[in-house]
């Protein structure tokens, strides 16, 4: 584990740790002697590493934001003693059966890295939000946002005065939209996305894997590639269904093209146009039943 970004205690600013698994980032927003933690991950000892990067120099962590109930996102939730775990009311009421389906995916992940982690559950939250959360963290405001798309419980972080966005899982990789849920909502989202770093100045996007974005050109670019890759997908999706294709061909021949059209061999990751093809599929039939 490294850390890309480091804050001197007293100072306001973000702390990022790339984790050695997926290239995910753990960030924290740290200003005066307070932290925050923002998705803590990926094994206890990275977490542990974490946290005495936020606590540096006498600083404590005040809280723990979730921005959504993937799980390798609320793995380090548990290791900062009194804090507050603040979390979308979407995470907060997942019911029993998802619940189950996210600790039985981190349990596997937790056996292929031979991590021991047997007082793990799910996160108790202590304050939810439905649509959008200011929280103080020293002198800075954090402004939590929900913004369904990716999964049916994410949100993004904004920190104005760092004039930093703090994107989750959108952005962790343009070109290749990671989305899990709904199509037409993770476009959505995007164009909301785009909304906030037209109208805030944002300098700095930090997902939550991958690389950080700096500048509002390359944001504001990254974002463009995600819309337009939904636009491509959709349009070659209904061109095929159009000339008869069955949705499983379809499907196959637009993620097909999705990779051809990006012009680089993602390898395995590339099931993820698969993926996507299969939302969009599914939302073009929708609208025909309509
Ligand atoms: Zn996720």
């Amino acid at each position: 584990m490294t850390l890309l970004v480091d804050t001197a205690p007293g100072a306001d600013g973000l702390v990022v740790q790339r984790c050695g698994l997926w290239g995910y980032n753990s960030i924290g927003v740290v200003s005066g002697d307070e932290a925050c933690a923002v998705d803590p991950g990926i094994t206890p000892e990275e977490v542990l590493a974490f946290r005495s990067a936020l606590e540096s120099g006498g600083r404590r962590v005040t809280k723990v934001v979730l921005t959504h109930s993937h799980h390798d996102h609320i793995r380090g939730w548990q290791a900062f003693e009194g804090a507050e775990v603040i979390a979308p009311s979407a995470v907060a009421n997942k019911e029993a059966g998802p619940r189950e389906r996210i600790l039985a995916g981190k349990a596997k992940v937790d056996e292929r890295l031979g991590v021991e982690d047997a007082g793990f559950r799910y996160p108790a939250v202590d304050r939810a939000f439905d649509d959008h959360l200011t929280v103080r963290v020293g002198a800075l405001d954090l402004e939590l946002e929900f913004l369904p798309g990716h999964s049916n419980c994410t949100s993004v972080v904004h920190v104005p005065a760092l004039k930093a966005l703090l994107t989750a899982d959108y952005l962790v990789s343009p070109g290749l939209p990671y989305c899990r849920w709904e199509a037409a909502s993770f476009e959505a989202a995007h164009r909301r996305l785009r909304e906030l770093v037209r109208s805030a100045g944002i300098e700095r996007v930090v997902p939550a894997h991958n690389d950080l974005i700096d500048g509002p050109a390359a944001a504001l670019a990254a974002i463009e590639e995600e819309l337009e890759y939904f636009t491509a997908l959709r349009a070659d999706l209904a061109r095929r269904l159009a000339s008869g294709d069955s949705h499983e061909h379809a499907m196959r021949g637009a993620a097909k093209f999705m990779g051809e059209r990006r012009g680089v061999d993602l390898g395995a990751r590339a099931r993820q146009d698969r993926d996507n093809a299969r939302r969009v599929l599914a939302e073009l039939d929708e609208d025909q039943s309509k």
